[in-house]
C-alpha cells in the first residue's frame, strides 16, 4: 500500500498523530510527516484513512499522485472560487 503524504498546508494541530493505528505519523520540530514504511492507508480500519477523517485542513494530506484526500470545498462545503482574472 502506498503511503499518504502530509504537505506544507499542515497546521500542526496534532489531531492525526494519536489516532494513526500504525503510529506512522512522525513529528519533528512541529513538522508532521508520514512514515512510508508504516502507513497502510488504514487497511482494516474503516472506509477512510483515519488521519484524513480527522484532519481539519483541506489539502494537508495528499496521495502519491498529489491528489488532496480532503479536496478544496470538501470540509467547508464552500465550492472553490475560480481564480480572479489577471
Ligand atoms: S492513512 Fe492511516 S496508517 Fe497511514 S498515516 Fe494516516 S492514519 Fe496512519
Ligand atoms: S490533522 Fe492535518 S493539520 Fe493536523 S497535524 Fe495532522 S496533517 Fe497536520
Amino acid at each position: 500500500m502506498i503511503a499518504l503524504i502530509i504537505t506544507a498546508e499542515c497546521i500542526a494541530c496534532w489531531a492525526c498523530e494519536p489516532i494513526c493505528p500504525n503510529a506512522a505519523i512522525r513529528v519533528k520540530n512541529e513538522v508532521f510527516r508520514i512514515d512510508k514504511k508504516s502507513c497502510t492507508r488504514c487497511e482494516g480500519y474503516g472506509d477512510l484513512p483515519q488521519c484524513v477523517e480527522i484532519c481539519p485542513v483541506e489539502g494537508a494530506i495528499i496521495d502519491d499522485e498529489g491528489t488532496a484526500m480532503n479536496p478544496p470545498g470538501s470540509l467547508t462545503g464552500i465550492p472553490p472560487r475560480e481564480p480572479l482574472p489577471a
